[in-house]
């Protein structure tokens, strides 16, 4: 899974992405983030990997992984070319969700790039680049479907999306806040717009702030109403606090939190509210050699997540061995849910949930 981390300049932007890099996942296990200075990785947690560590003595355990892109540099007018304008909307259409990083701290020894803090107006200076960005392409689009429905009456709907779609972007509105039927949904998706990204609004409060998740604070409650009316989710964060809590180790980092009154740290609500936005789920595998944590798409069925681990696992697919994690914690081993009939072999139209253990047959 592939986030981009935008916002204005002095927002917090670059504190957040060093805590990720910092925390980031052992770069043993993801080769290609030691490559990419503007791409951080971090380990999806999950305690049922322990658990299964645990029970398979195995030598090695790799989470589920999620690609930061911190893609700073978004300003005022970067559709028209301002700063590295765009260069940085490019990089957004590689990710799969955007973290949109909102000021809702106040600190007079930081300038805010547009005079005072006002996460409606940085929100609203964001989204209409991305809005501009959008129409250009929207426009191209009508024009060439235009030309092609001379000969080619089967692009009526498409066209007419397209002028909703323009429409909307006239308006200064996102796509994403577009109510769109299943179909059209799909013909968007192709598309690729920016605007229509699921997206998180991260606040960024004070370190007083956080510790009741900026229940307190004034502009989270703007963000919190803004977003509802949007489609998107809010995380409250408080930067600094991320990266010094990406300097501790697991058993320090829960002490802080605890010290602190929170539960979890902001990176992995993060990555929670990131999962639960875009349907995604983990299954597992386990042996003696490897335990770990696939991440797909929800509604997936067996070959496909098969396919996950290789496209040999797919095309050759015969049947999935499936045990819940909590059947297998509770038997204690595999071969004792075996026993007990725990063990269910799936075929090619089986739906995997999360939490599956998986062991595929394959041809090859
Ligand atoms: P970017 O331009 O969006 O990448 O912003 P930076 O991460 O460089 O942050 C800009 C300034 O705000 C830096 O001086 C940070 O130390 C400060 N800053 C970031 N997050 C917080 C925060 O949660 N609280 C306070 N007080 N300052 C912060």
């Amino acid at each position: 899974m592939k986030l981009g981390i935008v916002g204005l300049p002095n927002v917090g932007k670059s504190t957040l992405f060093n805590a990720i890099t910092e925390a980031g996942a052992e770069s043993a296990n993801y080769p290609f983030c030691t490559i990419e200075p503007n791409i951080g990785v971090v380990a999806v947690p999950d305690q049922r990997l322990a658990v299964l560590n645990e029970m398979y003595q195995s030598e090695k355990v790799i989470p589920a992984s999620i690609e930061f892109y911190d893609i700073a540099g978004l300003v005022r007018g970067a559709s028209k070319g301002e700063g590295l304008g765009n260069k940085f909307l490019s990089h957004i259409r590689e990710v799969e969700a955007i973290l949109h990083v909102v000021r809702c701290f106040e600190d007079s020894d930081i300038t805010h790039v547009e005079g005072d803090v006002n996460p409606l107006r940085d929100i609203e200076t964001i989204n209409l680049e991305l809005v501009f960005s959008d129409l250009e392409i929207i426009e191209k689009r009508i024009q060439k479907t235009e030309k092609l429905i001379k000969s080619d009456k089967s692009l009526i709907e498409e066209l007419e999306l397209l002028k909703l779609i323009k429409e909307a972007l006239e308006e200064g509105n996102t796509v994403r806040t577009l109510d769109l039927s299943p179909e059209q949904q799909k013909i968007v998706r192709s598309f690729n717009l920016l605007s229509s990204k699921p997206t998180i609004y991260v606040g960024n409060v004070s370190e007083e702030d956080i510790k009741n998740y900026g229940a307190d604070n004034q502009y989270v409650g703007k963000l919190k109403e803004l977003a509802s009316g949007e489609n998107a989710e809010v995380v409250v964060i408080c930067a600094k606090i991320e990266a010094e809590i990406a300097e501790l180790d697991e058993d320090e980092k829960q002490m802080f939190l605890d010290e602190l009154g929170l539960k979890e740290s902001g990176l992995d609500r993060l990555i929670k509210a990131s999962y639960s936005l875009l349907g995604l789920i983990s299954y597992l595998t386990a042996g003696p050699k490897e335990v770990r944590a696939w991440t797909i798409k929800n509604g997936l069925k067996a070959p496909q997540a098969a396919g996950k681990i290789h496209s040999d696992f797919e095309r050759g697919f015969i049947r999935a061995e499936i045990v819940a994690f909590n059947d297998l914690v509770a038997c204690g081993s595999h071969g004792a849910a075996k026993e007990k009939g725990l063990v269910r072999l799936e075929g090619k139209e089986y739906i995997v949930k999360d939490g599956d253990v998986i062991l595929f047959r394959f041809n090859v």
